[in-house]
């Protein structure tokens, strides 16, 4: 079947790109939980609610988020509706953490990534995999890069879908949401002490995903 292999990190560093490689290198699948709480953030922004603990334990039970494995990669379905492109929008990425940090929207995520992964045979990302999804996934990597790096890599990537920014806007933005991220009280953005770290500032795509897949067939021959 395959083993656990848990990816965090800040937001930009190379996570689900490298993921995804090492997903389709090892025959496995990929989640990108961050779309899920993307999704229910979409949620919360198109009921026009204030983003209270109150309102989202409740927008929780009133909506579904699914993930569907495709040829074309995961797509992310709100209620049933592919809310894949919607669901990397700025309105929702400046949102996000403040929905995140709720414990209602966390219980109801981390229990559906729970059952999604726990057979095995999964790479998945996030900000709390190796330390509270799958405390004891065979492989944690905690990924990370300079913010100068992060933010060029994230702006270049939504100026190829179209969207009008810089690397000194992202930077701002993106520090921002992991200060937010790593400071919330459940669930905190942070290094596992039995994860690897690989910092990616000065690796390519291929190369951080190749030194993933390594350590995948070093801790599972069979792999
Ligand atoms: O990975 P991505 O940048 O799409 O994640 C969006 C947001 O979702 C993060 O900034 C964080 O607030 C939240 N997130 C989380 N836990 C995860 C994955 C994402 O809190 N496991």
């Amino acid at each position: 079947m395959g083993i656990i292999i848990a990816i965090d990190g800040p937001a930009g560093s190379g996570k689900s790109t490298t993921a995804r490689m090492v997903a389709e290198q090892l025959g496995y699948i990929y989640i990108d939980t961050g779309a899920m709480y993307r999704a229910i953030t979409l949620a919360a922004i198109r009921a026009n609610i204030p983003i209270d603990e109150e309102n989202l334990s409740t927008l929780v039970t009133q909506n579904t988020v699914t993930l569907e494995q495709s040829s074309r990669g995961q797509r992310t379905l709100l209620n049933s509706q592919d809310v894949s492109s919607e669901i990397r929008m700025p309105e929702v990425t400046n949102t996000v953490s403040r929905v995140s940090a709720s414990a209602s929207v966390r219980k109801a995520m981390v229990s559906t990534q729970r059952k999604i992964g726990e057979k095995g045979g999964v790479v998945m990302d996030g900000r709390d995999i190796g330390t509270v999804v799958f405390p004891q996934a065979d492989l944690k990597v905690f990924m990370t890069a300079s913010i100068d790096e992060r933010a060029k890599r994230r702006a270049s990537e939504l100026q190829r879908k179209g969207i009008d920014t810089s690397p000194e806007i992202i930077a701002v933005e993106i520090e921002e949401r992991d200060r937010y991220d790593s400071n919330r009280e459940i669930s905190p953005l942070r290094q596992a002490t039995d994860a690897r770290l690989l910092d990616t500032s000065s690796l390519l795509p291929e190369e951080q995903a190749e030194i993933i897949t390594r350590w995948a067939k070093e801790i599972f021959p069979k792999n």
